[in-house]
């Protein structure tokens, strides 16, 4: 079955160095960190399946230049993030620049409720939104505000679906769950960068596209299992993506995290991981 794949970028973020490449002392040092990264995209993914269209991710608002958007009293928001997004960025206007119309989309997946990838959810009013219920509980209320999420930005509408994962094992993944009649479309929960992290996987016959959201800000990072600076326990991080990466020797896998700028040349050229996974840098055999 013949299923596109298209990324769209809603803007750039920029984040502190620490927060991508965890440091010693974990989250405290996102906040003190002074060095910034380069500026990063923000991908949200379309896949033009015959189902209909997934939409994997919202990417964030136009509204987040007010500074009045975020809450001055967080230190998250105060010192550790930035963001680029023109009205024009929005995943909304995107897709109606492409054709695609509220009634071409069957689900939206959110890998997890992070502002720069659920920032856009009032551009889906009526479509069905799939999410992890335990994020979604950590996300929600004034515990989610002081844990950095922004429910006071959610639509009043949104009730997402929670995710009812399948004892149904893919390669690693104990779990997943099927968004495409024909199972080629899954969910397998990656936990790790939030604890209800998941991950989208498009399964083709010769390629699995492995939508990544956040299990890391890079392939290199992810092939040097690198975990970043929030994740809040590490083993849980280095365990999903030593998942991936065994997946990845199994089958030819391209990897497609969120905030990757190479993300988008690996799509097109279709540039699996296998390839990088050869080099010895990596140390062979240890992916268990
Ligand atoms: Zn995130």
């Amino acid at each position: 079955m013949k299923v596109n794949i298209y990324a769209v970028q809603t803007g750039t973020v920029d984040i502190k160095t620490a927060h991508r490449i965890r440091k010693p002392g974990g989250l405290i040092r996102v906040f003190t960190d002074s060095r910034w990264t380069e500026w990063l995209p923000i991908y949200t993914w379309v896949i033009d399946h015959l189902e209909g269209i997934i939409v994997v991710d919202t990417g964030e608002t136009s509204k987040s230049s007010d500074p009045a958007y975020y809450p001055y009293w967080h230190p998250y928001y105060r010192y550790s993030l930035r963001m680029n997004v023109r009205p024009e960025d929005e995943i909304g206007p995107q897709l109606r620049g492409m054709g695609i119309t509220h009634e071409d989309i069957k689900t939206l997946v959110l890998t997890h409720f992070h502002t720069d990838h659920a920032g856009g959810l009032y551009h889906f009013p009526g479509t069905e939104i799939l999410a992890s219920g335990s994020d979604h509980r950590l996300a929600s209320g004034f515990g989610g505000r002081l844990r950095g999420y922004l429910p006071n930005r959610w639509p009043e509408w949104f009730s997402p679906e929670l995710i009812a994962f399948e004892h149904e094992r893919f390669g690693p993944f104990e779990q997943s769950y099927k968004v495409t009649k024909a199972g080629d479309v899954l969910i397998v929960p990656t936990p790790g960068h939030t604890p209800g992290h998941v991950s989208v996987l498009v399964n083709t016959e010769d390629i699995i596209f492995f939508l990544a959201g956040d299990t890391s800000y890079s392939e290199s990072l992810l092939i040097e299992r690198t975990p970043d600076g929030v994740s809040p326990r590490v083993s849980v991080a280095l365990d999903t993506m030593n998942r991936i990466l065994r997946l990845a020797h199994s089958r030819p896998l391209v990897y497609l995290p969120t905030h990757d700028p190479e993300s988008v040349d690996r799509l097109t050229e279709k540039r699996t991981l296998g390839g990088s996974l050869m080099r010895p840098t990596v140390g062979g055999g240890a992916y268990a």
